[in-house]
């Protein structure tokens, strides 16, 4: 490719910048490691894209990616601690998600069968949850009736996208512990974004927006990265915290066999659309938000949990980007014409879809690349949620210690 070898002005380049990427520069920061984060985009945070707008007084804020974080995000809730982030989170308000069928907003049990339910929900005791899909793992706990009304749209909506396939240890697991003095599930005031730019804003992190990395290769040192820009940059080391296909891209030449495996990721894009309308337009009762089987939308996530004094938020995540026909069913949802929406915000996000051979697959990843000095970031190892992103980062802070140590003695 022949980049020109630069002198290291980095230990760690960190190519994207969503929580991944972000945890894993912050992380090695704290530990002392000069760091650059290069962004595509003109902005940070990725999958965490709350849209802010004036609204008289207020900043209104709407998510068009992540909306919820848990007590059981400890990983996270230790960076909010590192980070001063912690007076900023705001609990959600106990509000339900419902069902919207033949044209009605119905809650969620009142679509369940119950016979169904009962007969099927002792199996919950036996099932194991090693190799099974969504579908294979609930189905038979749910009873197929109420998977197929009820459970699969709640599913699709978790990880917008169809789930009957995905590995169902990827979507919901057990986590170690909680925090039990944090909220149970809470944003942050400003949105899910302040996370992403707070660690962005650390000393010892540097970050450039507006320029992808175009291309990466070795050096006598580490790696030399290019950015769209024709900027050259080096480091002694490399992380990857972008989507599979762009990570396939940029290590093909380092590491053709992770490249390989990286290619046969598949990845859901989700169209995400979202509209504030003024509280006295809408006669929808206050909600979480709302699911649907076989609709043009995966989920509408409202900003009911966090009341607004004038405006109600709603963030429809559709399936394809025919924006005539997504706009036309929000009006139909909502109840509101256009002309009431006050603002319209959109997005695309991709997430990966994790069968049940994925496993394996980040296995055999994380081996071709032991040598190789390129680090792997992102939402396709441990699962989609924004801790296993983190934990998955900080796992590779420490491992970046011992590959900088090994790299020094090669050098001595
Ligand atoms: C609609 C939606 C709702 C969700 N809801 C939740 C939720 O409520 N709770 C939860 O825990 N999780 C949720 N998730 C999942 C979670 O938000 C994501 O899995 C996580 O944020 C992904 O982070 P990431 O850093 O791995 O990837 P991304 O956020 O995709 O970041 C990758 C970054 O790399 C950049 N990039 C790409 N190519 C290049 C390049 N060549 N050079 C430089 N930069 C590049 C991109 O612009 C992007 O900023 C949701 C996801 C979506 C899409």
């Amino acid at each position: 490719m022949g980049l020109e070898p630069t002198t290291s002005t980095y230990d760690l380049i960190v190519v994207g910048a969503g929580i991944s990427g972000l945890s894993l520069a912050s992380r090695a920061a704290s530990r002392g490691r000069r760091v650059l984060v290069v962004e595509k985009s003109e902005e940070v945070g990725g999958c965490l894209a709350t849209a802010r707008v004036q609204s008289g007084p207020d900043l209104f804020w709407q998510e068009l990616g992540a909306h919820t974080c848990y007590n059981s995000y400890t990983n996270l809730i230790s960076l909010f601690e590192e980070r001063g982030l912690v007076e900023r989170i705001l609990g959600r308000s106990k509000l339900g998600f419902f069902l919207l069928a033949g044209g009605q907003i119905r809650s969620l049990p009142s679509q369940l069968g119950i016979f169904e339910l009962l007969a099927s929900v002792p199996r919950l005791f036996t099932a194991s949850k090693a190799g099974h899909t969504v579908a294979s793992y609930y189905g038979p706990i749910v009873g197929s009736g109420n998977y197929d009304r009820v459970f699969s749209a709640l599913f699709d909506a978790v990880a917008c996208q169809d789930t009957r396939e995905f590995a169902v240890e990827f979507l919901f697991k057990k986590r170690p512990s909680r925090r039990k003095d944090f909220h149970r599930s809470f944003t942050l005031s400003g949105g899910l974004k302040s996370i992403a730019e707070a660690l962005a804003s650390q000393p010892g992190v540097a970050v450039e927006t507006g320029s992808g990395v175009d291309a990466v290769s070795r050096t006598n040192e580490g790696f030399s990265v290019r950015l769209e820009s024709g900027q050259l940059q080096a480091s002694r080391a490399i992380a990857l915290a972008v989507p599979p296909p762009e990570a396939a891209r940029l290590v093909a030449p380092i590491a053709p066999e992770a490249a390989e495996l990286l290619s046969a990721i598949r990845v859901n894009p989700v169209y995400s659309v979202g509209v504030a309308v003024p509280r006295a337009r809408v006669a929808l009762r206050p909600l979480a938000g709302i699911v649907s089987s076989g609709d043009r939308f995966y989920s509408v996530v409202s900003r009911d949990v966090v009341p607004h004094p004038t405006l109600r938020g709603f963030t429809f995540h559709f399936r394809d980007d025919d924006m005539a026909s997504n706009l036309r069913r929000i009006e139909e949802v909502l109840g509101v014409p256009r002309a009431d929406f006050q603002n319209l915000v959109v997005r695309e996000n991709a997430l990966p879809s994790l069968g049940t051979t994925h496993a394996e697959r980040t296995r055999r990843l994380d081996a071709a690349l032991a040598d190789a000095g390129v680090l792997l970031a992102g939402n396709y190892f441990l699962g989609l949620s924004i801790e296993d992103c983190v934990t998955r980062s900080f796992a590779l802070a420490a491992q970046l210690d011992g590959l900088l140590s090994r790299r020094s003695t090669v050098e001595a």
